[in-house]
């Protein structure tokens, strides 16, 4: 189908746990797609299968897109023209396409008991055969069934799947794929329930949606070709079908197993979108991830925003082999999206952070800090860790952390007590001001910039990591500089009073 005509897409989750990057890649090009040629983005929710529901997960799939930026047209909370949008209230629309595929020919009443089913199951598995319906039912007249169903019997409907011949369908990614029908099973349609199964449901639900791409993960290739002959069983024009690549853990080897994907986060990465913004992670940087695992548009290009997407995003370079799951590229991204943000916009997204952790955050400082810590960002919780003395009223610096490099104690002391006396007088400790007097005392006193800059660093942000000194001196400002280097003093006086040489 040509880009230019609107492309109707769903996006059709099962509300069964944590909404996942694989989701997230699925409606990510979904959205796309409908942005860029000016049609509609659905959001359809599958939760026919009532043993997996898990409650809350459809709000959370609907929390993971819009902080994604992937807003949908239709959907359970906005309606539209092709509602209800859950299938759960779709169950006698089912029922009704059923009926037409029994009356046509292609579906048929099953009375098997389960224990006849799983008999049948354990005599296949002895004879080495892959698990199947065999067929019984297939046999019983259509006036008998229908009597026995009216009769209340317990039953339900499966697929009449040609016995002969083959089967032909097409991915737009892989191409034509041919199965012998005689290896498609009679797949349930419709359980004892009533209850649509995924087969039918969605079939129905991509017809009467309009939808027209079908974009879902490869685990559905299996059953594709029954996914055709439903549809051809009814006469519909099919969707375009694209099945997107598996994810790989991050080696490579294999999927992410459950336990897998749940320790990732003592490493401070998540599989899960509801983790990736308390962990730091922009939904920019995340988008831009997502896109390329899958999709690139020449080999060169990686930034990616939303807009850039939709204009250049292309179902035809869509790469069906698997994708091993790159934190380090997360990282990266993330980085690179951190630094196209505006100063204030950082400022902003890294606010709720420190909010977080207890500080009390003056904005105008926060604003003063982002320059010096922008190009350090990683994540944004970074921010914490780097700039959180900012709005710290009391440090408690690691005493030893004090003593400089290659340094004694009293050496210590002597740097802390003249860089006190250095700035005591000044009437600011501006950058121009204070660096050019402490970078004189430095080349007189014959030590290394390091030592000293590393002492006043520990004394002045308690870390030994900060921003740039002076920079960061003219913000706390002189008041509290002078305050910290004094307690500095006392700290290795105590030390030193201890007899801690090092
Ligand atoms: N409910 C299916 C799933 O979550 C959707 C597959 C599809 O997009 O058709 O796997």
């Amino acid at each position: 189908m040509a880009a230019n005509i609107p492309a109707r897409v769903r996006f059709a989750p099962s509300p069964t746990g944590h909404m996942h990057l694989g989701s997230a890649r699925t409606a990510l090009y979904d959205y796309l797609l409908a942005r860029q040629t000016g049609g509609q983005f659905v959001l359809r929710i599958e939760d026919t299968d009532r043993k997996r529901f898990v409650p809350g997960a459809e709000q959370e799939l609907m929390d993971g897109m819009s902080w994604l930026g992937l807003e949908w047209d239709e959907g359970p909370d906005k309606g539209g023209p092709y509602g209800p949008y859950r299938q759960t209230e779709r169950r006698e629309i089912y029922q009704e396409y059923a009926q037409k595929l029994i009356q046509s020919g292609h579906a048929y009443y099953c009375f098997c008991t389960p224990e006849r089913l799983e008999q049948m199951r354990q005599e296949q598995q002895h004879r080495k055969e892959s698990p199947h319906y065999d067929g019984t039912c297939r046999r019983i007249d259509p006036d008998e069934a229908a009597r026995r169903v009216a009769n209340g019997e317990r039953h339900v409907i499966r697929f009449k799947t040609p016995r002969e011949g083959t089967t032909t369908v097409v991915d737009h990614l892989r191409g034509a794929i041919t199965v012998d029908n005689e290896r498609i099973d009679d797949y349930i349609l419709v359980k004892s329930d009533g209850l649509a199964l995924y087969h039918l449901a969605a079939a129905v639900d991509d017809h009467l949606m309009q939808i027209t791409h079908v974009i879902r993960g490869s685990e559905w290739l299996p059953t594709f070709p029954l996914h055709g002959l439903i549809q051809r069983a009814f006469g519909w024009q099919e969707p375009v079908w694209v099945h997107l690549s598996v994810f790989l853990k991050p080696s490579g080897k294999g999927k992410m197993s459950k336990r897998e994907s749940s320790e990732l986060i003592k490493d401070g990465y998540s599989v899960f979108v509801k983790d990736l913004e308390s962990l730091g992670y922009l939904p920019e940087g995340v988008v831009n991830w997502i896109s390329l695992m899958g999709w690139s548009y020449d080999d060169h290009t990686e930034f990616f925003d939303m807009a850039s997407l939709v204009e250049k995003f292309s179902l035809d370079k869509l790469n069906p082999s698997p994708a091993a799951i790159n934190f380090t590229k997360l990282d990266y991204f993330n980085g690179l999206h951190i630094r196209a943000l505006s100063q204030a916009d950082l400022a902003q997204r890294i606010r709720p952070y420190f909010v977080e952790q207890g500080y009390v955050v003056d904005d105008q400082r926060l604003y003063q800090i982002v320059p010096l810590i922008r190009e350090r960002l990683t994540t944004l919780d970074d921010a914490v860790a780097f700039a959180g003395f900012f709005f710290k009223s009391d440090l408690q610096p690691v005493p030893e952390e004090l003593v400089g490099k290659d340094l004694s104690v009293v050496q210590s002391l002597e740097v802390l007590r003249r860089s006190l006396a250095i700035l005591a007088p000044l009437p600011d400790v501006r950058l121009e001001t204070l660096e050019p007097l402490m970078r004189e005392y430095v080349d007189n006193s014959g030590l290394k910039a390091g030592q000293v800059f590393g002492i006043l660093r520990v004394a002045i942000t308690g870390q030994k990591v900060s921003p740039p000194l002076f920079e960061s001196i003219e913000i706390v400002g002189k008041a509290k500089v002078q305050e910290r280097l004094e307690q500095a003093i006392h700290l290795l006086e105590v030390l030193a009073a201890d007899g801690v040489e090092r």
